[in-house]
C-alpha cells in the first residue's frame, strides 16, 4: 500500500436487495459509527435504493452505483446518468464490471466512456478489469489486464477520480480465489501500467482485488503488497459478513 494510502472496501450488491435490506446499511452505520473503520467502506446498492439508502445512512459511509450510462441525459430507457447517481447521493460508480463487459457486451471504450462521464459527474470511477478462466489458463492474464488498462482507463486518470479493480472473472461468484502469488504478481503488473500509461502519481492509485472475497480470506488478501483494497460482491450482503471483511484491514 502506498503511503498515506487508506484502504477502500466496497461492497457490490448486485441486482440484490429490496427495501427490507436497508436494515443491513443501518446495522452497518450502527457498527461504524461506534467502531470507526480503518479502511474507506463503499456500498453499492441497486439503483432503486441509492437515494433511500442515502437518507438512511447520513454519511457513515459511501454509497455508489453499479453502472452509469456515458451521457448526461436523454433517449435512453432503463439507462441512468452519472448525474442521477451523484443526485441520488453517490459518491463512486462502478464501470467495466465483467457482468456488464460479458451480459452487456461493453468495450473497453465503452467502460472509459463511462469513467469520464463519472469524473464530468464528479463522482469516482471504480474501472474494473479482469481475465477469463481460458485467458489465464492460456498464459494471457497480464496481457489482457494491460490492454483493458490502456482501453478503459482514460489519460486524465488520477488516484482523486479513478480506482481500479482487478477481478478475475473466474473468481467472481464462484468461491474461487486467485493464489497470493498470483494476485501480488498482476497486481505489480497493474501498478506497472498504471504508471507506465499515466505517470509517477498512479502510484497513489488503489487497486482493489476482487472475486470470491470473504470473511475467512480477507486478512490475508487485504495484507497482500499492492492490495489497496477489496471490491466484495456476495458477501457484501450481509453486515455482519461485510463487518468481518472491513475489520480484516
Ligand atoms: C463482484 O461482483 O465484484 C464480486 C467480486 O463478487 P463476489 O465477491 O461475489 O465474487
Amino acid at each position: 500500500m502506498g503511503i498515506g494510502m487508506r484502504p477502500l472496501v466496497a461492497g457490490n450488491w448486485k441486482m440484490n436487495g429490496l427495501s427490507l435490506s436497508l436494515k443491513e446499511l443501518e446495522a452497518l452505520k450502527t457498527a461504524l459509527v461506534s467502531e470507526p473503520a480503518l479502511a474507506e467502506v463503499l456500498i453499492c446498492p441497486p439503483f432503486t435504493l441509492l437515494a433511500q439508502a442515502h437518507w438512511s445512512v447520513k454519511g457513515a459511509f459511501a454509497l455508489g452505483g453499479q453502472d452509469c450510462h456515458a451521457a448526461p441525459s436523454g433517449a435512453h430507457t432503463g439507462d441512468i446518468a452519472a448525474e442521477m447517481l451523484k443526485d441520488a447521493g453517490a459518491s463512486h460508480v462502478i464501470v467495466g464490471h465483467s457482468e456488464r463487459r460479458h451480459n452487456h457486451g461493453e468495450r473497453d471504450s465503452d467502460v472509459a466512456a463511462k469513467a469520464q462521464a463519472a469524473w464530468r459527474a464528479g463522482l469516482t470511477a471504480i474501472i474494473c478489469i479482469g481475465e477469463t478462466e481460458h485467458q489465464r489458463s492460456a498464459g494471457h492474464a497480464h496481457d489482457i489486464c494491460g490492454s483493458q488498462i490502456d482501453g478503459s482507463v482514460p489519460a486524465r486518470a488520477n488516484p482523486a477520480n479513478t480506482v481500479v479493480a482487478y477481478e478475475p472473472v473466474w473468481a467472481i461468484g464462484t468461491g474461487k480465489t486467485a493464489t497470493a502469488d498470483d494476485i501480488v504478481q498482476m497486481h505489480a503488473h497493474i501498478r506497472q501500467c498504471l504508471v507506465g500509461r499515466l505517470g509517477d502519481g498512479a502510484r497513489q492509485m488503489r487497486i482493489l482485488y476482487g472475486g470470491s472475497v470473504k470473511p475467512d480470506n480477507a486478512a490475508e488478501i487485504l495484507n497482500l503488497a499492492e492490495v489497496d483494497g477489496a471490491l466484495v460482491g456476495g458477501a457484501s450482503i450481509k453486515s455482519d459478513d461485510f463487518l468481518r471483511i472491513i475489520r480484516a484491514v
